[in-house]
């Protein structure tokens, strides 16, 4: 693939765009990924009519060749996982360990969904009036916009793609703006794969315009979006009222309570995972670690010694556990997060800017301690390595405290009491629960998404993911 300057595709053979925007490495800030054509308004539009125009005979398509696309994908982005997870490590500054998982998570959704195309049934049953069948259809839904976040630059489109194309639908992509080019790779597998032309479009640019540009596409019937709060609220509110199924998986302030019982290295390893693995920057990640007295100082004592020692580094190098933050405005945001939380009476751990041997945006983990809930802290999402610590008299304090957020994506508890562990699980008011688990680290095969401002519309993944990209129809047949 030639990097000097990439493309978006329309069409699937087509390419166009013009003012090309470098892609910057955030471990080493001279190194250029590649420079990114930049979708205007018209190329919008243009890549929605490929992708309506090619909606009638892809829908139409037999399950099994669909299947074989999607299933050659998948074993194509196994194979390739090595020099595709450089390439997300080198664009987004995830660990060259976490980005070659995340290659292989996508091939192997593309997988399971080859297999959703065949296993997808409707249903046939008795009329509640005499001599009628009723039957309840699953058909595809059309042109599906598609609206990813840079923290996941492959695995994101990889889990909205593939079930949109194993159901028989259209889709234009949009990437995050600062992670276009594992999308890029990404759709010169589906091409290789043998995806027709016009099936699967690809538009590159700003949110503001190419995303805002694609919401309001009359082709366009069916928006899944993942990102911030702010911008999915608002695009949920247009596809409403354009009547456009629309799915947002948004933001999350996720809570690991620690009870006095659990098993501390579990605990310290859930918390060290969750909070700073992907330098934080994961909408599951633990960003509130609630822990019960008797064991908070204890707790405390080890997460920090353990963070003493987490190697931030550039995300290439192999001994790096933690790497840099996406870019400057990232970076400055957490570290004002830092600044703020100290400010209202915090004490910090880490949280300090890091110079390394290549100039990038490193900093060191944080670990806000004698935090209360009211800071903002606690409040808003910061989206970096970042976590606090927050005190809680027992269980039931604890369980409160998980639950007094905006958000509810997923709740962790560590504990060795099944008593604890299955009323966590009934009465945290989130989407995913995870019991003696990292909050961060999920299957592809079942629901993910959240509830409360974290998610608006139906689950994606796993066999759930077709109620977003299927339309059900009721059939009813006089049966003589
Ligand atoms: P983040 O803060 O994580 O970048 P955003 O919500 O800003 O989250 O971005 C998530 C995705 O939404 C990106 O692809 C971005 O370009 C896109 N986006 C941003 N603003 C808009 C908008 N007004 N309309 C549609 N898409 C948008």
């Amino acid at each position: 693939m030639n990097q000097s300057q990439l493309k978006g595709h329309i069409a699937g053979d087509a390419e166009f765009g013009a003012n090309p925007l470098a892609n910057v490495n955030p471990s080493d800030l001279i190194d250029v990924v590649g420079y990114f054509a930049q979708a205007d308004v018209a190329d919008v539009r243009a890549a929605c009519r490929a992708a309506r125009d090619a909606f009638g005979a892809w829908g139409a398509t037999d399950v099994q060749a669909r299947a074989d696309i999607l299933d050659r994908a998948g074993a194509l982005l196994l194979a390739r996982k090595l020099e595709l997870g450089e390439l997300l490590a080198r664009e987004e500054g995830k660990t060259i360990a976490e980005a070659i998982g995340e290659v292989g998570r996508a091939g192997q959704i593309f997988k399971f969904f080859a297999g959703e195309a065949i296993r997808l049934q409707g249903e046939l049953g008795p009329s509640v009036r005499p001599g009628i069948d009723v039957e309840v259809r699953r058909e595809p839904v059309g042109v599906c916009a598609l609206i990813t976040p840079w923290n996941f630059p492959i695995a994101i489109p990889a889990w909205k793609l593939a079930p949109a194309l194993a159901f028989g639908n259209t889709v234009v992509l949009k990437p995050a703006e600062l992670t276009p080019a594992s999308a890029h790779a990404l759709f010169g597998v589906l091409r290789e794969a043998g995806l027709p032309p016009g099936v699967a479009n690809l538009v590159m640019g700003q949110g503001a315009v190419v995303g805002a540009a694609l919401v309001d596409a009359p082709e366009v019937d069916a928006v899944s979006f993942t990102g911030s709060v702010g911008v999915g609220r608002a695009l949920a509110v247009k596809c409403i009222a354009n009547s456009k199924r629309v799915q947002c998986e948004m933001g999350g302030k996720n809570p690991l309570v620690v009870l006095d019982d659990a098993d501390l290295d579990v605990a310290v390893n859930c918390a060290v995972n969750g909070a700073f693995y992907s330098t934080g920057q994961r909408c599951t990640a633990s960003s509130r670690l609630i822990v019960t007295e008797a064991v908070h100082d204890e707790f405390v004592a080890r997460l920090t010694q353990r963070m003493a020692g987490l190697r931030v580094g550039h995300a290439l190098d192999r001994t790096t556990e933690i790497g840099p933050v996406v870019d400057e405005r990232q970076l400055e945001k957490n570290l004002g997060y830092v600044r703020d939380a100290i400010g209202e009476g915090a004490r910090a751990f880490g949280g300090e800017l890091l110079r390394a041997s290549t100039r990038g945006h490193f900093m060191t983990p944080a670990l806000l301690v004698d935090t209360s809930q009211h800071m903002r802290i606690n409040r808003e999402e910061v989206f970096g390595p970042v976590a606090t610590v927050l005190r809680a008299g027992d269980y039931e304090e604890a369980l409160a405290l998980a639950n007094d957020t905006e958000f509810g994506l997923v709740a962790g508890i560590c504990t060795r009491s099944l008593k604890y562990a299955q009323h966590f699980k009934r009465h945290a008011q989130v989407g995913m629960v995870m019991v003696n688990l990292p909050t961060a680290g999920v299957d592809y095969h079942v629901p993910f998404g959240g509830r409360k401002a974290s998610s608006i519309g139906p689950r994606e993944q796993g066999t759930y993911a077709r109620d977003f990209y299927t339309l059900v129809k009721t059939a009813y047949v006089a049966c003589g």
